[in-house]
């Protein structure tokens, strides 16, 4: 499974919400090269995403660095102060003629519970969240300057996956962050054990100019970092299968993405990639289409054009 489209299509469009970043994660340098967070005017991203409504897109993915704190450090919108998230969240899922609402990225620390209810209020907002977690070490957390806990975070994701059984979480994952114990790393696999993450980004620590993370002792050997990146990929990629089998005789609605000499790809509310062979050449792209799953892959699913549909 794919954590978030790669690709921009007029059908669906990624609409920046806010820029920059205040967290300052030892590992990262955002907060130095895009500067503090600034969010766009709630009434500018409103009428921006209409007009894209109007000339055809179905699907919106709201962007920005840490879009959960959308609004809390600059004023957004003219007549309430406290405008936030779930807020935008809102107004833009009732904008008519638009099917599907996602958005990325999402810092655990601001995931609260009137975002996570959006997921049970929200028809249109699709069930898939990407949740970076990064390590699953509180040590290792709070040397990243992450502002959670494991049983914070786990909190989280059980009240996500109580209000929306159906959802897809994913995550990103550094190992090797130095100081990383075998203990640390160990603490990162059981994590992915207990949330059965859909898929993950993970990657080798590696140190970033101007980062705190960069001046830290107890770095650790590429060979070390190696290692644990392959015991932990593969494991996500076990995982990942596991979960996209349990697509397997279901029906999914597809927004198709490409359809091209009978080879279609589209992709699931949960983002998840469906090939479809022998695809009728009247699926346009930015038609939704059902498709009944009869093979899951790591990375995607594949589908046949589901019958009986009007
Ligand atoms: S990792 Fe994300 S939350 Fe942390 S500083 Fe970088 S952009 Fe901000």
């Amino acid at each position: 499974m794919q954590a978030s489209s790669s690709q921009e299509f007029q059908f669906s469009r990624f609409v920046t919400i806010m820029q920059g970043c205040n967290n300052f994660c030892t590992y990262c340098v955002v907060p130095y090269t895009r500067g503090r967070e600034v969010s766009r005017k709630a009434t500018d991203i409103i009428s921006e995403i209409k007009t894209l409504v109007k000339a055809g897109t179905v699907e919106i993915t709201l962007l920005g660095q840490n879009v959960n704190s959308y609004g809390t450090t600059n004023q957004v919108a003219d007549l309430s102060l406290h405008y936030s998230f779930p807020d935008l969240l809102t107004e833009v899922s009732t904008i008519d003629g638009l099917q599907r609402l996602r958005f990325t990225t999402s810092h655990p620390k601001d995931l609260s519970d009137r975002l996570i209810d959006c997921f049970a209020q929200l028809p249109n907002l699709c069930p898939q969240i990407h949740l970076p977690v990064q390590s699953g070490s509180d040590r290792i957390l709070k040397r990243m300057n992450r502002k959670y806990t494991i049983d914070d975070y786990l909190e989280r994701v059980d009240r996500l996956k109580t209000i929306r059984p159906d959802i897809a979480i994913t995550t990103d994952i550094i190992v090797g962050f130095p100081g990383e114990t075998e203990e640390d790393f160990q603490q990162t696999m059981n994590l992915l054990e207990t949330v059965r993450y859909h898929g993950s980004f993970s990657f080798k620590y590696s140190d970033r100019p101007e980062t705190s993370a960069a001046g830290f002792d107890g770095k650790l050997s590429e060979k070390e970092k190696g290692g644990r990146l392959q015991l932990f990929q593969k494991r996500q990629d076990q995982i990942s299968l596991e979960r996209n089998r349990e697509y397997l005789e279901s029906t999914l609605a597809i927004l198709v993405e490409i359809n091209a000499e009978g080879k279609m790809m589209g992709r699931t509310v949960t983002n998840h990639i469906v090939h479809v062979e022998q695809a009728p050449a009247n699926l346009l792209p930015g038609s939704f289409t059902e498709v009944e799953i009869v093979h899951a892959g790591q990375h995607s699913l594949k589908g046949v054009i589901a019958p009986f549909q009007d």
